[in-house]
């Protein structure tokens, strides 16, 4: 199965959940021109994608389906895993760097301590809470020096 016959394969992007920051996420890289594939197990997850989302939204668990190959994975320039579980988020970014050498692996992590994890696979990580402290960090130290 094909999902982008005719697209630029080189920008094709497949994210995994699609909640708060996988939709926003979504709904940018379309908004810029990119061929966007977007995987949630909940229909209703994909209401919080933009209007002007031009991708495919495709309902499932996005373990097994790339686990199978689905979605042309094989073909990917980049997955991002944004679950809401790291544990789902590592496995993803495994199968996807390991079984089907996605050049592009990003995951998303609750827990800071996992990171390790990640870092022994040669998987890029974002952590919203080592990101926030720094933010708050930044912040603090700006209207200090003001
Ligand atoms: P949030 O916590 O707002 O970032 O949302 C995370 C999203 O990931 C939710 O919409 C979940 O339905 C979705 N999700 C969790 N596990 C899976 C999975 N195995 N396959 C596809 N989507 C998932």
């Amino acid at each position: 199965m094909s999902f982008f016959n005719g697209h630029n394969k080189k920008k094709y992007t497949i994210i995994v959940g699609c909640g708060r920051l996988g939709a926003h996420l979504a709904s940018t890289l379309s908004d810029k021109g990119e061929d966007i594939l977007i995987i949630d197990k909940d229909n209703a997850s994909f209401r919080k994608l933009s209007s002007s989302f031009g991708g495919i939204a495709l309902q499932g668990d996005a373990e097994e389906m790339l686990m199978r190959g689905e979605c042309d994975i094989d073909a990917a320039e980049s997955v991002i895993s944004v679950t809401n579980h790291d544990n789902t988020n590592i496995m993803i970014a495994q199968i996807a760097k390991e079984k089907y050498k996605v050049p592009h692996v990003i995951a998303r992590l609750y827990d800071p301590a996992h990171e390790c994890v990640y870092h022994e696979l040669g998987i890029d990580t974002i952590c919203p809470v080592v990101l926030s402290t720094q933010e708050v960090y930044s912040i603090l130290h700006k209207e200090m020096a003001v």
